[in-house]
């Protein structure tokens, strides 16, 4: 069973990603958590080249390769071989934060980015995914871990990540869960439990 649990910076994510891991695990499943970008080795290099200061000279259609690479490393060395073995997956981010923050958001087609992923993951596609949604300006008062990030965008791009994500979720209802990430961690925890509660009796 895979779960991908996406939003914008400062929604609040790896706090529901822990919380829900633990939640899983106490009930006697193997769990596990991962994250893009960044989660293999070569995964970890470009991490560093797209999160780098320096790379802001990136072009956009290089950037959302790279994100792509990621994906595929990560699908096929990590996500892949922990279902097949009947683990259930948690991830921080997947497909949707690149239709989101390199479609959506830097103007690329939203269509051609799911499709480059789709190959990259060769149609993974996840059981459930979480869209932690919450206004940019709440996410900007919350968000102390690296504010330079979200300033390094403008409000604007932020808002079009925000549109790109809900737009997902309204086209797939049956695969999505939109929770209203502004309030406290724990109403957020109940919400997303009661959901799989239904769908995956654990
Ligand atoms: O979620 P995490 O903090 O690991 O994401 C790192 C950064 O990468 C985020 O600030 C987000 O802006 C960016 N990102 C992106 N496109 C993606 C995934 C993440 O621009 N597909």
């Amino acid at each position: 069973f895979f779960i991908a649990i996406e939003g914008g910076d400062g929604a609040g994510k790896s706090t529901q990603v822990e919380a829900l891991a633990e939640w899983i695990r106490a009930k006697g499943h193997e769990v596990v958590v991962t994250r893009e970008p960044g989660a293999t080795p070569i995964g970890k290099r470009l991490r560093s080249i797209l999160l780098d200061i320096s790379s802001e000279g990136l072009s956009n259609r290089a950037e959302a390769l790279l994100y792509a690479a990621d994906r595929a490393e990560h699908v096929s060395s990590v996500v892949r071989p922990a279902l097949e073995r009947g683990a259930i997956v948690i991830s921080d981010r997947y497909i949707d934060s690149s239709v989101a923050y390199q479609g959506a958001g830097r103007d690329l087609s939203p269509t051609e980015i799911a499709r480059i992923s789709r190959w990259a993951t060769d149609g993974l596609v996840p059981h459930l995914t979480v869209l932690l949604d919450v206004l940019p300006e709440t996410a900007r008062e919350r968000f102390t871990e690296a504010p330079d990030r979200l300033e390094s965008e403008p409000a604007e791009f932020h808002q079009r990540v925000r549109a790109g994500f809900l737009t997902l979720a309204a086209a797939d209802p049956g695969r999505y869960l939109v929770v209203d990430a502004g309030q406290e961690p724990g109403s957020v925890a109940t919400v997303v439990r009661h959901r799989l509660d239904r769908m995956l009796p654990l």
